[in-house]
């Protein structure tokens, strides 16, 4: 035993394995192949930002702002943040690279976020999320689309245990006289107000109503709604969503008392919540946030955008299992005796080239043929090809089924496979016999 100590893991920060990253890789190949379908653009942009652009984003009475950002400063002094979300960024981004002029974006990335919470089931401080925004349409066709979109991606997953709430937030002038009223109530009962609410009463009432504490839950119940406060114009976006949705046959729940937790959105905000996940049963969450791109400098747009929480989807697609949890061989590659092994090393070679994408995995490290076995069927492959000496004299490769059924999926490759083995043996100069099973 070494006496050095190890070094731990940043608390809440993980790992992904190689025994569960076949989860990740389903859920991303999914979101990549469906945004790509809806006409979304993938797009990149900095894990770092200044962190005056979270703080006029999201707004200064947040848990993210208030207590949640990994804010420091660089060896030049500049006040950085290590993203809390991404809607902020990629906004800056459009900004910053003069895409907005009138223009239209559908753009979605993906990447870690940061947030300084207490590390629990789902609730991590390094976590992920897809994250997609469409810039300077009005809705609520792009609304619906946007939600229809998620709709098609549970179903794609194999997920059902989940279902929409949906509300409209009106606008920020439309918000002014609830919140006033709110004021008026939560002044009311000033005594009964944790800390967090008490310091949100005078600068922001609305963050009240999405408090996690328990004991603040009833007061929030008897709160005036925002929902009878709405403008004429963000109530008929909010009823053309509504039709459109159910044109769709897209389920869902108006939750009056939906919220979201930054300060940006606008009229229409929804969240796609699990009974299959305990405490942290948000998966996806969004709205629309028409006032945030002038907020933050650049020219007037509508837009609307939500993020997935890709770690909670990743232990749904768990829970029904529509996914391997890491990845398996398609081939493996058993080899024995000198020449052989050095023609089975080329053989492999020829392989990936006429079967691409399939894993053909060739038994590194000799061992006796138990070994060799014991290994291909660990390495998950339907099928191993044989190559000893008896076979290469009579330039021939044993083909051994591993799994029961396993023929069938893998037939037309193995057709495929057993030319290229014929092709590989006439370019050796043999002529090969046939391949017994
Ligand atoms: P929550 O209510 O769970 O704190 P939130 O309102 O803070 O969520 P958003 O900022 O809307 O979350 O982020 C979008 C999604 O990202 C959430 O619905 C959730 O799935 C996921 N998410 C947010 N914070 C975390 C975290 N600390 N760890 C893991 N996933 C998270
Ligand atoms: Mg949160």
């Amino acid at each position: 035993m070494s006496s050095i100590q190890t070094i731990q893991p940043v608390k809440g920060m993980n790992d992904v394995l190689p025994t569960e990253i076949g989860r990740w890789q389903f859920l991303e190949a999914t979101a990549r192949e469906l945004l790509h379908a809806y006409g979304f653009d993938e797009m990149r942009v900095p894990v770092v930002e200044q962190t005056d652009l979270f703080k006029r984003a999201i707004g200064e009475y947040t848990d993210v702002v208030e207590k949640e950002m990994y804010s420091f400063e660089d060896k030049g002094g500049e006040r950085l943040t290590l993203r809390p979300e991404a809607t902020a960024g990629m906004v800056r981004a459009a900004i910053s690279n003069g895409m907005l002029r009138g223009a239209r974006h559908k753009l979605w990335c993906i990447g870690p976020m940061f947030r300084h919470e207490k590390p629990q089931k789902g609730r991590f401080r390094q976590f992920h999320q897809i994250d997609v925004e469409a810039i300077g349409f009005e809705g609520p066709d792009v609304d619906a689309e946007l939600i229809a979109l998620t709709a098609a991606f549970w179903r794609r997953l194999g997920i059902s245990r989940v279902s929409l709430q949906l509300n409209s937030l009106g606008t920020v002038e439309s918000r002014r006289e609830y919140r006033a009223r709110l004021t008026e109530y939560f002044r009311a009962h000033h005594e009964s107000l944790d800390a967090d609410s008490q310091r949100r009463l005078e600068g922001n009432p609305l963050r009240i109503l999405d408090s996690k504490n328990p004991a603040m839950q009833s007061l929030i119940a008897g709160a005036p709604l925002l929902t009878d406060y709405l403008d004429e114009a963000s109530r008929a976006h909010f009823e053309g969503l509504r039709a459109l949705l159910d044109a769709m046959g897209i389920p869902y729940t108006v939750n009056p008392r939906l919220v979201r937790g930054l300060d940006y959105y606008s009229r229409t905000v929804f969240e796609w919540v699990t009974d299959a996940l305990g405490a942290q049963d948000a998966v996806c969450s969004g709205g629309r946030y028409d006032g945030l791109i002038a907020q933050l400098g650049g020219e007037p747009t509508p837009a609307i955008g939500f993020a997935m929480g890709v770690e909670r989807v990743v232990t749904l697609i768990e829970q029904v299992g529509s996914a391997p949890a890491a990845a398996q061989a398609d081939v493996y590659l058993v080899a024995q005796g000198e020449a052989a092994l050095r023609a089975a090393l080329s053989l492999a070679e020829s392989l990936r080239q006429h079967l691409p994408g399939r894993r053909i995995e060739f038994n590194l490290g000799g061992g006796n043929f138990k070994a060799q076995f014991r290994r291909a069927d660990r390495s998950g492959a339907a099928l191993a090809l044989v190559l000893g000496e008896d076979e290469l004299a009579r330039g021939a490769v044993q083909l051994k089924p591993l799994r029961e059924g396993a023929g069938s999926a893998l037939e037309a490759p193995l057709a495929t496979a057993a030319s290229a083995v014929g092709h590989w043996f006439s370019q050796q100069g043999m002529s090969p016999s046939s391949t017994p099973r």
